[in-house]
């Protein structure tokens, strides 16, 4: 199911009677977490499916077309991408909710505009950037704030950072306020755009493509450096970005002291490089 589903964008999602937020087409997943019985998928935009399987539950995975080995009546859950189908037949629990749901109530704190909304109000986010954001955050991490803006995902963190030539090293206080203007338009330009063209499934997802984002070992675009693949320690989701093109606001150069390492370990660290057909 990994090698089906991560870092695809999933083009139909069925929950059936699931409690919960419904998955957005169009979103992508980047994990698939498995412990005993238990399988959640988790969408890049903090969403995350839980199933428990226990005795008679069962996940399969089919190619587009290919005839199903149970019955319509069993299935749970459906996902489905251009390629691939995920079901999970007889599960004894289903629900969806929000990574992280209880540290991003609005309890603590407003919440941002809504990218994905076209009438939003950008102008927040920046507001929100430059003024109450802590100057020394990560800009990667400020984008995935959702007191700053919500909707963006990791997908599309990475995605405007390179779009803007910016490291993902950058420093919120490290830019200048005509900058986070740039990078906040173009985040929800990214976002809007990705989401409209993945709607209507014969658009599918690949007439937009990605630059950064799962390219990890292929060469960038723009500049032809090789595009590398981090986990990122506090969130521990993957961090892709060009080093060759992305180094504007990059810290580690900005710093007057010199930095410990190449890569600063409390940020980073190294992901094994994938065997078979992974596309991560
Ligand atoms: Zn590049």
């Amino acid at each position: 199911m990994r090698s089906a589903l991560i870092g695809r964008p999933t083009v139909r999602v069925d929950t059936g009677s699931a409690h919960g937020p419904t998955p957005q087409p169009g979103r992508v997943i980047e994990r698939v977490d498995c412990r005993g019985r238990e399988l959640d998928v988790v969408w890049d935009d903090g969403l995350v499916l839980h199933t428990a399987l226990r005795r008679s539950g069962t996940w399969h995975l089919y190619r587009m077309g290919e005839r199903w080995r149970r019955p319509q009546r069993q299935v749970g859950v459906m996902l489905e991408n251009d390629d691939w189908v995920a079901v999970c037949f007889n599960a004894a629990d289903v629900e969806t909710f929000r990574a992280g749901a209880e540290r991003r109530h609005p309890a603590s704190g407003p919440v941002g505009p809504d990218v994905t909304d076209p009438s939003a109000d950008l102008s927040a986010a920046v507001m929100t950037l430059a003024g109450r954001v802590a100057p020394h955050t990560r800009v990667r991490d400020a984008l995935l704030d959702p007191h700053v803006m919500r909707g963006v995902g990791n997908v599309f963190a990475a995605e405007a950072l390179w779009e803007n030539r910016v490291s993902p090293w950058a420093r919120v206080g490290d830019m200048a306020r005509s900058d986070l203007v740039m990078l906040v338009k173009s985040t929800a330009r990214l976002v809007r755009e990705h989401l409209a063209a993945a709607a209507p499934r014969s658009l599918g997802y690949a007439p937009l493509g990605l630059s950064v984002y799962a390219r990890n070992g292929q060469d960038c675009h723009r500049c032809a450096e090789v595009i590398e693949v981090r986990r990122v320690r506090a969130d521990g989701r993957l961090l892709y970005w060009c080093p060759g093109c992305q180094t504007r606001f990059d810290h580690r150069l900005l710093d007057d002291t010199p930095p410990a390492g190449a890569r600063p370990a409390e940020y980073l660290i190294d992901v094994p490089r994938p065997s078979g057909g992974l596309s991560i």
